[in-house]
């Protein structure tokens, strides 16, 4: 059985080495995360050459996702790299201080904080470990009484409970950034982040005039992209659930309820999603899963996502191919008691805008009522594939293009498989029957096996599907 849910893998130095790249590809990664948090231009274009010779290595498709650092709302440095604050202890987040931190105060990467707090707010250091309580706002310190001490160590991050830190989506970093996602091709651009639909149309025109055409990803972490999570979710082309951030945001008992708002509205609105941050955590140190991320993730393919994302498991982590092992036997087997949802409220009520998307919509339609093997759409830019994934029919769906951005754009897809095709001829009969026996020639379809396919007359335009075809493989020869 092909996987339908896709497999995101964060990059970085337990994954650099091209052998153990390979090995992550061949195990299932579909899509790369290049956290462009860290490294510089240069490393992001190395980067990006080795997963395309890797991929290349191993015969396969793989997307590129460039994730963008976003505002970075943190502490300075310590001078003993870090200190205990325990419960009742008042400490300073300082704007104005430039030393190094101490016992008593630490410096801020993010001077609006003063702006940005009052007495009564809460603040949320280093993933939520440490809690503060602001007392006072004194100019540019905010003075805080520790509600849940710990270890607070050189460059944490600080949220802010229930959102209103000021902090634009894009920094001067990020729009930098986004010039190197452009020139590397990123298949997928994500905003850490973002507060409104503005944000993301911004991150749009700015990735457009670097003359690239990634998709856009929306990281929905921020209390405020919750309250808009409508307009966000229409001005971009994918979201993630960034779970992190979000739980800290909202609080942790918030998130599962959103992640499955989340993904049905992302489903409904044609837009694709990820489930990202923890969901394979503890293999970071240990060759197997818990329990609870096993049900974590197989829960994230029943709910429907596109893809789940593994972060530090493979950036960092003692396992990145035993992680990506056990993460495809997850997702597979919970694929098995997913439920076929082509029959759906949209197949019967909704009205369609598009001769292309009412082809796509009817293959669908036809893979749920007749018993097929696959879905074959003939593709230019991928989007007829994008309508036909968002709804399960309970079979694969092949992407056949010559168009090498598709192939590798169709990674994030559920349920879609890129195949290389180009056909000899312009006339739909030749490339139809081409089609078929290249599946064929990869053993994915055999003699007798039932497929809707679906073309484009005018062959090599895009957005020119208009003719849907339901084929006996194997029939053309007698
Ligand atoms: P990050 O985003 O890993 O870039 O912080 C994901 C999250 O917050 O969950
Ligand atoms: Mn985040």
């Amino acid at each position: 059985m092909l996987r339908r849910t896709k497999i995101v893998a964060t990059l970085g130095p337990a994954s650099s080495d091209p052998k153990v790249l390979e090995e992550m590809i061949r195990a299932g990664v579909d899509v790369v995360r290049m956290n462009f948090s860290h490294g510089t231009a240069q490393d992001h274009m190395a980067r990006a050459d080795k997963v395309r010779a890797a991929a290349a290595a191993c015969g396969r498709s793989v997307g590129i996702l460039a994730d963008l650092q976003g505002p970075k709302i943190r502490v300075r440095k310590f001078e003993n790299d870090k200190i205990i604050l325990n419960k009742g202890d008042t400490f300073i987040l300082d704007a104005a201080w430039d030393g190094l931190g101490n016992q008593e105060r630490v410096g801020l990467d993010y001077k609006e904080l003063p702006n940005d707090v009052s007495k009564g707010s809460v603040l949320l250091l280093n993933d939520g470990m440490l809690e503060f309580d602001v007392t006072e706002v004194k100019g540019a310190q905010v003075i805080c009484k520790v509600v849940r001490g710990g270890v607070l160590s050189n460059n944490k991050g600080i949220n802010r409970k229930g959102g209103g830190l000021t902090a634009p989506a894009l920094t001067d970093k990020d729009k930098e950034d986004i010039q190197t996602a452009a020139l590397i091709k990123a298949d997928y651009l994500a905003v850490s982040f973002p507060r409104s639909g503005d944000d993301m149309k911004l991150a749009r025109e700015l990735m457009h005039a670097a003359g690239g055409k990634s998709l856009l990803m929306a990281k929905i972490e921020r209390a405020e992209a919750i309250a808009v999570l409508d307009e966000v979710i229409e001005a971009s082309d994918a979201i993630m659930v960034a779970r992190g951030d979000l739980s800290v945001e909202v609080g942790d008992a918030a998130v599962p309820g959103l992640q499955k708002r989340m993904i049905k509205m992302a489903r409904a609105k044609n837009k694709l999603v990820i489930t990202a941050t923890q969901m394979m955590e503890s293999m970071i140190t240990n060759p197997i899963p818990t329990r609870a991320e096993v049900s974590d993730v197989a829960n994230a393919v029943l709910d429907g996502t596109d893809a789940v994302m593994l972060s530090a498991e493979t950036a960092v982590g003692d396992y990145p191919v035993e992680t990506i092992e056990s993460m495809v036997r997850i997702c597979t087997q919970a694929e098995k008691e997913a439920e076929d949802n082509a029959l759906d409220h949209r197949l019967s009520h909704s009205k369609f805008t598009r001769v292309d998307q009412s082809i796509a919509m009817s293959a669908l339609f036809a893979a749920s009522h007749f018993k097929v093997k696959a879905i074959v759409a003939l593709t230019q830019s991928g989007s007829t594939s994008l309508w036909m994934s968002r709804m399960n029919a309970g079979v694969p769906i092949f992407a056949l293009t010559p168009t090498a951005a598709t192939l590798t754009k169709v990674t994030l897809f559920s349920g879609v498989h890129p195949i290389a095709f180009k056909p000899s001829s312009k006339l739909p009969s030749v490339a139809l029957r081409e089609a078929e026996d290249e599946l064929v020639r990869l053993g994915l379809v055999a003699d007798g096996d039932m497929m809707v396919m679906t073309i484009g007359e005018a062959i090599g335009k895009s957005g020119h599907t208009n003719t849907l075809k339901i084929v006996r493989v194997g029939d053309h020869k007698n």
